[in-house]
């Protein structure tokens, strides 16, 4: 037994490199207004077409030393780096479904914890888009926010224990980027972040979205502290994709926050 869950935990890796080397193409693809799935993938700077030996997750960046093949120039460390991250949070996902205890919002019934699988990594996948195209481009495209609401909303139906609260913690989480948004002018914060904010809270319900949200703006704060000491020309106006942030905050609320909710309730003494 214990043989295939480490079988499925690798194949999961393997699968989550794939899938790492295809977000990182939509999330180029849905910037630049290519079709997703058509066309083959090129090189982005002598625009030869790649071969399927140098479309290899991680193994074609080792054995190429990070360069193209045909022009040599540096290939971006975004596409070994989302297939490892890929690679680790697919595998997590199955581990943290099939290893319970810590997580209360998977389903629990074994023969729909293959639902609760299926559901995760495709929210997953849609975070890691999310994540790169906001830090590449800027954007957080609705293209795959709003699937990924629909989905939630089906996962609920299917898991209804949790469909209210999660509701209302994706109104709360929603209104209160609303109103940032509408604080700053729009500057600070694009409509994206507040329509991916309403995701955010129907996929992690409550009181996961505070963990979140804490950690992101506390990520957010001091990455973005960091980067104006360091770049000293940098000022306020330079704007900081948040995107990437939340979705960080997202991902290790979604696996350890009903552990860290339930140490700080042990800490104040509630538990
Ligand atoms: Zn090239």
């Amino acid at each position: 037994m214990s043989n295939l869950i480490y079988l499925s935990v690798l194949f999961l890796f393997f699968i989550g490199t794939f899938f790492g080397s295809f977000f990182n193409v939509v999330a180029d693809r849905l910037k630049s207004g290519e079709a997703i799935v058509k066309g083959r993938s090129h090189c982005e700077f002598c625009k030869k077409n790649l071969e399927w030996e140098d479309l290899v997750p991680l193994l074609s960046f080792l054995i190429l030393r990070g360069k193209c093949r045909y022009c040599h120039k540096r290939i971006n460390y975004y596409y070994p780096l989302s297939e490892i991250i890929t690679g680790i949070l697919f595998s997590a996902v199955f581990i943290f479904i099939f290893y319970p205890g810590i997580q209360t919002s998977f389903l629990n019934p074994p023969y729909l914890k293959i639902i609760s699988l299926l559901y995760y990594l495709f929210i997953t996948g849609s975070f890691i888009i999310v994540f790169l195209e906001d830090l590449k481009y800027g954007i957080i495209s609705d293209k795959i926010v709003l699937p990924a609401i629909l989905i939630s909303f089906i996962y609920l139906a299917i898991n209804p224990q949790f469909f209210i609260l999660n509701l209302i913690s994706a109104a709360g989480s929603f209104l209160f980027f609303f109103i940032l948004f509408l604080f700053t002018g729009g500057k600070g914060m694009g409509f994206g972040d507040v329509k991916l904010a309403f995701l955010l809270g129907l996929v992690l319900g409550f009181p996961k979205i505070i963990i979140s949200l804490y950690l992101a703006f506390l990520t957010g704060a001091f990455i973005g502290l960091i980067l104006i000491l360091w770049r000293k020309k940098a000022s306020i106006k330079d704007t900081i994709p948040f995107g990437p942030f939340l979705v960080t905050g997202s991902i290790i609320s979604l696996f350890l926050g009903d552990l860290i909710v339930t140490r700080i309730m042990v800490f104040l003494g509630l538990l």
